[in-house]
């Protein structure tokens, strides 16, 4: 070979040794060799594993696939390149073959409200809000509507209702409807909902899943009857996260179950710290025995896991006040996201319900004086004591 070519081809392409990583490598070849043109063809066929186009499979992110089936108890999981982007594959899986009509929690992340209403309702999937926490309504919506799917969160955001999930699963499979579930709050760790009836689970892994602030992505995880269909759309639209943020996401993984119970641990006593609190108006928190969702909560999730989020509204404030009472704040980050190892608070009603109009917000019980924390793994000392200082 020429020195031009030798820059193309020299030292690529080597098969590994009988040497096995301990942590799995970022692979970022968008294409693979073959020992035969065969082999190729029963790859392509999915006939015998290995990867062979990007867009179909990556070894990186083939690594946090299975690493989130095992989790989730699925049949095949697929890592996106956000949660939007799994959320919306999950949508297209569940109407291909069923009515395109579908039954949404009235309280969601705004951008999956936002998803139903602005992409598919003008394609022609009509969407209908229902209160999962009032299964009474819940059925009669189903009964009506007669929904291909629906779509719901583990946890709701942002006032943190915990709806039945698993007589809400009852009930979709008796009509016939995917229950598509949103599991970004609670995490594997302390619910699986296709153990306890849903069809398809979807995660923003740019929450508690990476856990650091440094990834954006989702995840979908699929039962037996919805996986096929879902790794049919992402072959073809190729949805897919990339090997750097598969890497980042697998490797914050690991440290999911030791995060996610001291933040657990930090938000029960944040809760119990503005329960006590006279300046609080409302605190809304999955471990608070007045929970209006008491009985799902003592069902569905572990005594110690209640979740690393706090709701509260400041008493007697505007959304002025609420403004300079986060700008007073010096630890905790005022950010727009959740899970991280820091402490963050969010303003529902400019971030997460931004696209909402005032008076929906005001329905949904999203006031201007509400705020959500997503709780760190910080001392809970210093917490506290931001938390605060800054209530004044
Ligand atoms: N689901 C929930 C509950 C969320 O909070 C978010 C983002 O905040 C999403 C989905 C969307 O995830 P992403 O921003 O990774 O697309």
């Amino acid at each position: 070979m020429k020195r031009e070519s030798k820059t193309v081809h020299w030292g690529d392409r080597q098969k590994p040794g009988s040497f096995v990583p301990v942590t799995t490598p970022i692979y970022t070849a968008a294409s693979y060799v073959y020992d035969s043109m065969e082999q190729l063809d029963r790859i392509f066929d999915m006939k015998e594993s290995g990867p062979s186009y990007a867009r179909y499979d990556n070894p990186t992110r083939s690594a946090l696939e299975e690493m989130m089936r095992e989790l989730e108890s699925g049949t095949g999981a697929i890592a996106c390149a956000s949660g939007m982007m799994a959320l919306h594959i999950a949508v297209l899986a569940a109407l291909l073959d069923r009515p395109k009509r579908v039954i949404a929690a009235n309280m969601m992340y705004g951008a999956t409200t936002a998803m139903l209403m602005q992409i598919f309702e003008p394609l022609g999937v009509e969407t209908t809000q229902v209160d999962p926490c009032d299964l009474d309504a819940f059925e009669a919506a189903l009964n009506e509507v007669k929904p291909g799917a629906v779509v719901m969160e583990t946890v709701a955001n942002p006032l943190l209702r915990v709806p039945s999930l698993d007589r809400i699963a009852a009930l979709c499979k008796q009509a016939g409807a995917a229950l598509i579930v949103d599991n970004t709050f609670a995490t594997p760790m302390m619910l699986r909902p296709l153990e306890h009836g849903a069809s398809i689970v979807c995660h923003s892994a740019t929450k508690y899943l990476s856990g650091h602030g440094d990834v954006l992505g989702g995840v979908i995880i699929a039962d037996q009857a919805h996986y096929d269909i879902v790794r049919t759309l992402s072959r073809t639209l190729g949805p897919v996260m990339g090997p750097f943020e598969s890497y980042l996401t697998l490797r914050g993984i690991k440290t999911l179950a030791l995060r996610f119970e001291r933040q657990c641990a930090n938000a029960k006593q944040v809760a119990a710290f503005l329960l006590s609190d006279p300046r609080v108006e409302r605190v809304y928190f999955p471990g608070d025995p007045k929970h209006p969702d008491a009985e799902a909560i003592q069902r569905l999730l572990p005594e110690n896991l209640r979740g690393g989020l706090v709701s509260f509204e400041i008493k007697g404030a505007g959304r002025q006040e609420t403004f300079q009472f986060m700008e007073r704040l010096k630890m905790i980050v005022r950010a727009t996201s959740l899970g991280d190892v820091h402490t963050m608070i969010l303003y529902p009603a400019m971030a997460s319900h931004r696209d909402l109009s005032p008076k929906h917000r005001e329905r949904l019980g999203i006031h201007d004086n509400l705020l959500r924390v997503s709780v760190g793994i910080e001392a809970i000392e210093d917490i506290i004591d931001d938390l605060t200082q800054a209530l004044v």
